[in-house]
């Protein structure tokens, strides 16, 4: 999965970045995430007299990679992505389950564009993520639109102009996409409005997965002071756009089992191929079978238990592997295996390279079985 989703990101035009775990406190100021975030985030360690902070967030990491050299428009938009380990203090009872962590990877990307670039690429944005659902077998979305509370202004930063604008921008983009659009007053973060797309499962139930956000303040004077020469040479300010696209790949995968059923589509399966020997003497052949599979790039186990054979066919059936590969005498003096799939059918005699390529062409398409 995390290999499958830095690919797509690299044909989008980000770029892959890592950054600390940990950073001075000046530099969640210099963000604004303290004090407006300071409640989610672990308290200071101290360390030879300085407070750090472990991030909760990567954007001041991406901020700082952005100014660690001068900028043209000629780069813009420039795209960041990471797997970002941010660590939260969330209060019990705000998260549950495989999704009450105190940490967990973020797929985070920030993308920094002209002011006149932003509406594109938020559209760019929205479209990437509904592709990658798509690919995970979610297709029924709907949309929110999160602003800030009228009635707090003291918990969001920056003036009324720019936060009607940084709103019509989200609005306008999330309206055209033709998906249901749900207001969420003062669900915005201090630093600007923005659009989620929340994703119905296969049993009915709804997650708050990507996150698109519009920010016009770290990129300013008094926080980053993010610049770019423009055409005329003149210093410019750009627009910053957060977008996280499973939020945490953690409870993703937890999204993931449930939507599934524990039925992974074989390329999502931890285990691809589970081999099984009819009898012991058959072991070495499973083995090498195993180990050419493994060899094109598949994810394969040999039970090699004592259990017996029935046993072990029950267990692959109960794990939900989507491939067993039996082996008994005929397969060994036909250099072959024999298929069993999920539904219980089973195909005999199949030649070792043919059985490769079929599960190989079937992670690939990813597609179930
Ligand atoms: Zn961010």
């Amino acid at each position: 999965m995390e290999d499958y989703v830095r690919q797509r990101h690299i044909e989008e035009g980000f770029e892959y970045v890592g950054t600390p775990h940990i950073a001075k406190e000046g530099l969640f100021y210099t963000s604004g995430h303290l004090p407006y975030y300071g409640e989610g985030m672990f308290p200071a360690l101290d360390v030879d007299e300085m407070a750090y902070r472990l991030k909760a967030m990567n954007c001041p990491m991406h901020n700082l990679i952005y100014r660690s050299r001068q900028r043209s428009y000629r780069e813009l938009p420039l795209r960041l992505f990471e797997f970002g380990s941010v660590y939260r203090h969330e209060k019990s009872g705000v998260v549950h389950g495989l999704t009450r962590v105190r940490g967990f990877a973020q797929d985070d990307s920030h993308s920094y564009v002209t002011p006149e670039q932003a509406p594109a690429e938020i559209q760019h944005l929205l479209d990437f993520c509904l592709s990658l659902f798509r690919d995970f077998g979610l297709d029924d979305f709907y949309l929110e639109l999160s602003t800030r509370d009228e009635s707090k202004p003291d918990k969001f930063i920056g003036s009324d102009e720019d936060w009607a604008m940084a709103t019509k921008v989200l609005e306008d983009v999330a309206t055209a996409s033709g998906l249901e659009l749900v207001p969420d007053p003062g669900g915005a973060a201090y630093y600007g409005p923005k659009i989620s797309v929340q994703a119905r499962d296969a049993i009915g139930r709804t997650w708050q997965m990507s996150t698109i956000q519009y920010d016009f303040n770290q990129p300013s004077a008094d926080r980053f002071n993010l610049e770019y020469v423009a055409a005329d040479g003149s210093r410019q300010q750009p627009v910053m756009i957060h977008s996280a696209k499973f939020g945490s790949i953690e409870r993703f995968i937890g999204v993931l089992v449930e939507h599934y059923a524990g039925a992974f589509p074989p390329w999502l399966a931890p285990v691809q191929v589970q081999g099984i020997p009819v009898a012991e003497r058959h072991l070495d052949h499973l083995h090498d079978v195993a180990r050419r599979m493994r060899a094109a790039g598949l994810r394969v186990e040999v039970d090699d238990s004592d259990d017996r054979m029935q046993k072990k066919i029950r267990n692959a059936q109960l794990q939900k592997v989507p491939f067993m590969v039996i082996a008994g005498d005929d397969d060994v003096s036909a250099g072959a295996v024999s298929f069993r799939y999920r539904d219980g059918h089973q195909e005999n005699g199949v030649p070792i390279e043919e059985a490769i390529s079929r599960v190989v062409a079937a992670v690939e398409s990813r597609q179930q079985v």
